[in-house]
């Protein structure tokens, strides 16, 4: 923690709230039948519904419905037994209709949590962020401003692509978050991650942060001991677990500097700078009044069965939590080696590599140590790395082959990670192989020998120990290509000695 923020935590109690938006991974969009599928040339998957053509009428998506409210189930929240739809009035270019379709004071659930566990000095430690709503809406279109950066400032036009014009968007409010203190930030990037876990165990998108499938709005406000909440501001679109954190920490040390010369908070919606890690001023916030709300009017409600919502209930997975603490028993951790494995952002990695056949021990290894290395390295997210759980598999199959020696494969991660081409090519391309040829290792053997005259004397001796220092020799001569274990069994037969 730097003294900056201690400071500020000195000083001030931060409130959280966190508004995440979910693309869900229905095949059709929300209320028309066009394909939801991401990408696609632009505007092939649009039809008069989602192009707001007059007198064309929309018509719910089944599935969508039932994935909201099995969203809402794992969250513990209440499901309402009829609510609606409304129109919330906006014109902006990315969105055809001039308004979206949403969800306002009669969300489909209500009232429920997260428990999400965050590293404290007394070890992991459980902290129940409350939800405050989960409702559904449909996304906008993409606008891309072209001539100029990439950005509508200096662009000399833009475009308008309405293929995701209408997917279905569900979005997860939290109440405020007191008495996180310190560990706002931590408790903050807690929460996304573990309901983007738990929406990847529900099935109901791929939640993918960089692709925008999941996308998540981060509230902050400050106040001092004692006094009133303070007026917050909203940071859009942070995209990376990363960035929620430091998007909580930066936009308390901003406050923070504010507030202490004495000017106000205002009420606007901010920007995170991935590069730089501060947030600049949008535009100032609407209220919902701006919005002209009302009932959707070509659209019937909502009104669930009990039955169904039952039936529903039943399809619910194990839940992210009870499943790791599943996991960390079969593999035979402690809950910090599962908690810092969850934080790396390495579970679901090493699970997947676990599946292609590595053995879990092997798997653990390799993300939490060197791969978890480089990501630091890099500032990247383990996933972000251009190694796959299969390429582990490949790689530790080789080892148990005896084909690569673990420092091999480290030179086969590193090639993978510097774009080298895949397992096979980094391997042919890096000159890796094994010297198994027992003649060629004796042969290493007897020169690391001679030049140790002392040491063969002490192994000799009875004194095995100093075996490794010859094992060492080998190794170096042979560029690390040989077998440690195989080079000091032929040693000790070289030397007759028994262990
Ligand atoms: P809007 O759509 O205007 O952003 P929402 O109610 O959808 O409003 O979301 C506001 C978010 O900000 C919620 O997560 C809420 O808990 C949170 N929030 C409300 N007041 C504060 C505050 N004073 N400080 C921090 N977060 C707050
Ligand atoms: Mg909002
Ligand atoms: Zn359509």
């Amino acid at each position: 923690m730097t003294t900056e923020y201690q400071a500020v935590i000195a000083e001030f109690e931060p409130i959280i709230g966190l508004e995440t938006h979910i693309e869900l991974g229905t095949n059709s969009k929300m209320f028309c039948s066009c394909s939801a599928q991401f990408g696609g040339d632009p505007n092939t998957h649009v039809c008069p519904v989602c192009l707001g053509l007059p007198g064309s009428m929309p018509v719910v998506n089944r599935v969508a419905v039932e994935s909201t409210i099995r969203m809402g189930l794992a969250l513990n929240c209440s499901i309402a037994p009829w609510c609606r739809f409304a129109r919330k009035n906006y014109f902006y270019p990315d969105m055809p209709k001039n308004y979206q379709i949403s969800q306002y004071d009669e969300p489909l659930c209500s009232d429920g949590y997260l428990d999400v566990t965050v590293p404290t000095e007394n070890g992991p430690g459980v902290f129940r962020v409350e939800i405050e709503r989960v409702h559904m809406e449909e996304d906008t279109g993409k606008l891309l401003h072209a001539g100029g950066s990439g950005r509508i400032h200096g662009a000399t036009h833009s475009l308008v692509d309405y293929n995701r014009a209408g997917i279905p968007l569900i979005e997860v409010v939290t109440k405020p978050i007191l008495g996180t203190g310190e560990l706002a930030p931590e408790i903050a990037k807690a929460y996304v991650s573990e309901l983007r876990d738990l929406m990847r165990a529900l099935g109901v998108s791929d939640v993918r942060m960089e692709e925008g499938s999941l996308r998540c709005d981060v509230n902050v406000s400050l106040n001092r001991q004692g006094e009133g909440w303070g007026t917050r501001t909203e940071t859009k679109n942070v995209n990376s677990l990363r960035s929620v954190e430091r998007a909580v920490r930066t936009e308390m040390v901003r406050q923070a500097e504010q507030l202490r010369l004495g000017e106000r908070i205002i009420l606007e919606t901010r920007h995170f700078n991935e590069e730089t890690g501060d947030t600049t001023s949008g535009r100032s916030k609407e209220e919902a009044e701006d919005y002209r709300y009302f009932p959707e009017p070509d659209l019937v409600p909502v009104a669930p069965s009990e039955s169904w919502i039952k039936q529903l209930r039943g399809t619910l997975p194990e839940i992210p939590s009870v499943r790791r603490a599943r996991l960390q028993n079969d593999w035979g951790i402690s809950e910090f080696d599962m908690q810092s494995l969850v934080n790396a952002g390495a579970l679901e990695l090493i699970i997947a590599s676990i599946d292609a056949g590595v053995q879990p021990s092997a798997a653990r290894k390799w993300w939490t140590g060197e791969l978890t290395r480089v990501a630091n390295e890099r500032d990247c997210e383990l996933e972000e790395l251009t190694v796959t759980p299969a390429d582990i598999a490949q790689i530790e199959g080789l080892i148990s082959e005896g084909v690569l020696t673990d420092k091999m494969a480290r030179s086969v991660f590193e090639g993978l990670l510097d774009g080298e081409g895949n397992v096979a090519e980094v391997i042919d391309s890096r000159g890796l192989v094994v010297v198994n040829d027992d003649d060629l290792l004796v042969e290493a053997i007897n020169q690391a020998l001679s030049e140790s005259p002392d040491i063969a004397e002490k192994i000799k001796s009875g004194k095995v120990a100093a075996a490794g220092a010859i094992v060492g020799a080998v190794m170096k001569s042979t560029k690390g290509q040989a077998d440690a274990a195989k080079v000091r069994t032929l040693l000790l037969e070289q030397l007759g000695v028994k262990e």
